[in-house]
């Protein structure tokens, strides 16, 4: 192929891409009026397993569930729901990130709790997570993070949906010369989240939100990210804003002497992406933090750990820790509007592995098992209830 051929072939990729974003960004000023799961009279909760340690530690979620859930189960009003065929040997077989009949299933869920799911390397298939938060409409990413010995409560928000994600597998390639992704922030998307944030602030006495862009390099769209972001900021005077390159904010995170004064984060995609494994490997682990991914119509929970496939190859599979995956069952018991079942599973999660720390995780076989951790928090929430 002439270069020419490549230059034009790109142009007119470029095109397309450009008015499918447009369209993107237009539908979303009509969005979906936000589900009230105090006044819903069934909740569908579908359950996903994953790849690697996911079906170990998803087995476990399952039991802590069915703890919490006992009498909403019984009378019918929770359901839970086993989708399959999100595998990646599955996903490989069918060349979908999401094969449709699973898609369908999930359409059909309230919420979905979902264990981790491999991502091929190269190649063209997207990951599964960027599929479903896309088809979703999974805006916004909330990952909570505390270092309760440093008073460090975090909360970050990061925009789910768009950035460097939305593009990430239709960039262009001229061969032996150059390869170029793109990366998107609209207005609709970047209001969406920053409300969100601002939202969360308002309502849970926050006073500090602190925006982080890399807006003096990506001036387009870390600069309208920032901006949105500053204008929503003046709906909620009482709350301070800030601003920060993500640079300096991860070696913020690493400042024992500052850290304690941030609360909540609002970021682009991608820093989003990095900074909460930083945040989360701070508090002690990927293997401790949750994740809500959130949207109008829709939900989804999981653990902020990928599959762990060394662990696997290395036969160490049953000593993963579930805690991420608990904690993610935490924020949903949230956001179906049952806070008291939430606060109960939060503290006996810090009883288990902050106070009391009888039995202990370490994710490896010097530890304990995830069956036996799991062991361990379900008889603490049974003794707390006693
Ligand atoms: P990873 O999170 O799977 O593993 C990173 C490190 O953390 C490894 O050393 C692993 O052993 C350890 N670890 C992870 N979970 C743990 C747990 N519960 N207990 C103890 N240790 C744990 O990250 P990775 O290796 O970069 O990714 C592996 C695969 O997972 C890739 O295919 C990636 O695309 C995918 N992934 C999926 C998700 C998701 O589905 N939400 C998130 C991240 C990565």
């Amino acid at each position: 192929m002439s270069m020419e051929a490549y230059v034009n072939e790109a142009v007119s990729k470029f095109r397309k891409l450009l008015e499918e974003q447009i369209e993107r960004s237009e539908k979303m000023r009509t969005a979906p009026e936000k589900k009230d799961f105090s006044k819903t009279q069934k909740i569908v909760v579908g359950t996903i397993d994953g790849d690697g340690i996911g079906p170990i530690l998803m087995a476990q979620a399952n039991r802590v569930l069915k703890v919490l859930l006992r009498d909403e189960l019984a009378s019918g009003r929770v359901e839970i729901r086993e989708i399959s065929g999100l595998t990646i040997e599955n996903r490989i077989a069918l060349g979908k990130s999401v094969p449709d009949d699973t898609m369908n299933a999930i359409k059909e869920c309230d919420v979905l709790l979902k264990g981790p799911t491999t991502t091929p390397k190269g190649g063209s298939m997207e990951s599964a997570n960027v599929t479903l938060r896309r088809e979703l409409d999974l805006y916004a990413n909330v990952r909570p993070v505390t270092i309760p010995e440093e008073n460090c409560d975090w909360t970050f928000f990061r925009e789910n949906t768009e950035g460097e994600y939305v593009l990430g597998s239709r960039g262009i390639e001229i061969p032996d010369i150059l390869t170029m992704d793109f990366k998107v922030t609209t207005e609709p998307g970047t209001k969406r989240i920053a409300r969100t944030a601002y939202e969360f602030a308002r309502n849970n006495g926050k006073k500090r939100v602190s925006i982080v862009t890399k807006a003096n390099i990506m001036k387009k769209t870390d600069g309208s990210f920032s901006a949105i972001c500053h204008e929503i900021a003046k709906e909620y005077p009482e709350i301070e804003t800030d601003e920060w390159y993500i640079d300096i904010m991860t070696a913020n995170l690493v400042n024992p002497r500052i850290r304690n004064q941030f609360e909540v984060f609002l970021l682009p995609n991608l820093y989003g992406d990095i900074i909460t494994d930083e945040a989360a490997q701070l508090q002690g682990g990927v293997g401790t933090a949750g994740s809500a991914n959130t949207g109008d119509r829709y939900a989804m929970f999981e653990a902020i750990h990928g599959s762990a496939p060394r662990m696997v190859e290395e036969g160490i599979q049953d000593y993963a820790n579930p805690s991420s995956l608990f904690r993610a069952i935490e924020l949903m018991l949230r956001h179906i509007a049952m806070p008291e079942k939430a606060d109960a599973l939060s503290n006996a999660l810090t009883v288990c592995s902050e106070t009391e720390r009888r039995v202990i995780v370490t994710g490896n076989k010097d530890g304990a098992t995830a069956g036996e951790f799991t062991d361990y928090v379900i008889e603490t929430l049974i003794k707390a209830n006693a």
